[in-house]
């Protein structure tokens, strides 16, 4: 049976695993189709088409794009991306390179409550110098015993009002869009459960996407109810938008949802992968 999973991460951004290993875990898993979507990062990419290539696994090479849309923090997904792009390439080189000032000033918060060292910690936990994320810090955080699990540092340390959140600002969403469509590739909605949008806003936020030229909505991904299933599936339907299904899987023992394990499309939907 196909099993298409379209979001992931590696070590090449905040994943735990190396490329290779995530491939071969999907595969394992049953995963028949595999997306590996790093946050503003395509390095991974190579070694993982290699992986892929012997599993007979098929693979599509994609990335997650950190946006700022009206104040909001937004991913967007772009998928069967040409890796060799050189607008993308620039794009996402562009929204990385304020990502060290930025963990400097999530150290001097922690720093102001006491949790000395955390850029220096957070950094023994990156892979990829270029990508430092909230969750290096919340890794090294629960290795110093300041909360029992990653979520829970989110809660209390790395969201806004929390010493440890410093506001941003990534990509515009028309940049992200159009970086992912001169690739090649399909600009997807990641997650859509977890904005915390009014449904005017959301409805805003979808068409002004699909002016741009975005095709796709994660429907089924590890952190949405069932409810929230129907939600984006029904707004699939009246935006006309291709439907997508992903874990968004970070590592064995800190993502509660494996590669590939998630409920398959509710009926009526147009899969995305039919479009890759
Ligand atoms: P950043 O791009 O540095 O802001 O980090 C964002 C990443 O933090 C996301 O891709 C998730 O992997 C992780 N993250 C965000 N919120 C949470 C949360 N509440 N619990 C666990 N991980 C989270
Ligand atoms: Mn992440
Ligand atoms: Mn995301
Ligand atoms: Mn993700």
């Amino acid at each position: 049976m196909k099993n298409v999973d379209l979001h992931c991460h590696s070590r090449a951004s905040d994943g735990l695993l190396t490329p290779g290993e995530v491939v071969l875990r999907a595969h394992d898993h049953g995963v028949t189709t595999l997306a590996l979507t790093d946050h503003d990062e395509t390095g991974g990419l190579e070694e993982a088409v290699g992986a892929a290539h012997e599993l007979h696994l098929r693979f599509v090479p994609g990335v997650e794009i950190s946006v700022t849309w009206c104040g909001s923090t937004i991913h967007i997904v772009g998928l069967g991306i040409a890796r060799g792009d050189e607008q993308l390439a620039q794009g996402l080189q562009s929204v990385r390179a304020e990502r060290p000032r930025r963990a400097g000033k999530m150290a001097a918060g922690l720093d102001a409550v006491g949790i000395s060292d955390s850029l220096e910690g957070a950094m023994t936990y990156v892979s990829n110098p270029a990508l430092i994320s909230r969750t290096h810090f919340a890794r090294f955080l629960v290795g110093q015993g300041h909360a029992r699990d990653v979520k829970d540092v989110f809660k209390n340390y790395l969201v806004p009002g929390k010493p440890g959140y410093v506001p941003h600002q990534w990509a515009n969403l028309a940049d992200a869009v159009k970086w992912i469509r001169g690739a090649g590739g399909i600009a997807v909605v990641a997650h859509p459960g977890r904005y915390a949008f009014s449904p005017p806003d959301l409805h805003r936020f979808l068409a002004e996407f699909a002016d741009y030229g975005g095709l796709g909505i994660e429907v089924v991904t590890a952190n949405h109810t069932p409810e929230q299933c129907a939600v984006f599936a029904a707004l699939a339907r009246e935006f006309g938008m291709l439907a997508s299904r992903g874990s968004d899987f970070h590592g064995p023992g800190e993502s509660r949802v494996e590669l590939g394990a998630l409920p398959q499309l509710p009926d009526g939907l147009k899969p995305v992968w039919q479009a890759l």
